[in-house]
């Protein structure tokens, strides 16, 4: 390990999760929590600044979405509520041969992903200053990405109305979330209905090092239009 931030313990906490990281794509990784770090002290990016639960519950939890098995090679994914770029730019480093777009509604954070993004030199990261529905409105709903991910973004019936629209026929929404999702599923009935969308997979992990428990629900756009 070389000097802080170390992101101690992240390429075997991702080999634990079944995520094979190079040594190229950690010391991306670790570049740009130094970056979100420095950045922090004056933009309010993360509450989380401790390098241990970064590991955990920024990059781990990041790269967990892989586990939803929906991000094939060549995709175009859409990562909505960025933020500070989670889970889009692990995503982005940790597969290359995968575009992308990382859209974001706040600026200030939309410039600190302009400039990381630019001086870690990823050529498969957009980053888009707009809001998720005002992007589905302007594109009228034709889809532009192959999946969206979304993770501490909004409720579930919310995230289908926002993000079901940015989707291809056939592509999935990849929503984040904690253990617990019986109610939000229960909430969101009604938008799936609407949006032409169904409930694909649910899966449930554990995050290493008593990290917690996570739930990825994996939703399928049925046809467009
Ligand atoms: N996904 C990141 C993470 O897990 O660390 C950020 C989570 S943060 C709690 C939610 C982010 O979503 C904020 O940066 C907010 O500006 C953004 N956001 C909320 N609603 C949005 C929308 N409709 N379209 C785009 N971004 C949105």
């Amino acid at each position: 390990m070389t000097g802080r931030p170390g992101l101690e313990g992240l390429e075997a906490y991702c080999r634990e999760m079944g995520i094979d990281l190079e040594p190229g794509q950690s010391a991306l990784l670790r570049r740009f929590w130094a970056m979100v770090l420095e950045q922090n002290a004056r933009v309010n990016l993360t509450r989380i600044t401790d390098d241990r639960e970064a590991v955990l519950k920024h990059f781990v939890d990041s790269l967990t979405v892989l586990r939803a098995g929906v991000i094939h090679a060549g995709a175009k994914v859409a990562d909505v509520g960025t933020g500070a770029g989670f889970p889009g730019v692990p995503l982005a480093i940790a597969r290359p041969d995968v575009r992308v777009l990382l859209v974001e509604a706040t600026g200030k954070r939309v410039k600190f992903l302009e400039g990381a993004v630019g001086a870690l030199g990823l050529k498969n990261v957009e980053v888009l200053h707009e809001r998720a529905e005002e992007l589905a409105r302007r594109t009228r709903g034709a889809g532009v990405a192959d999946a969206v991910t979304a993770r501490a973004v909004a409720p579930l019936y919310r995230l289908v109305a926002w993000c079901v629209p940015l989707l291809r026929a056939g592509g999935h929404l990849v929503a984040m979330k904690g253990p617990d999702v019986s109610e939000e599923l229960g909430q969101a009935e009604q938008a799936l209905g609407k949006a032409g969308a169904r409930v694909a997979a649910v899966h449930r992990l554990e995050l290493p090092g008593g990290a917690g428990g996570r739930t990825l629900l994996v939703i399928r756009r049925e046809a467009v239009g």
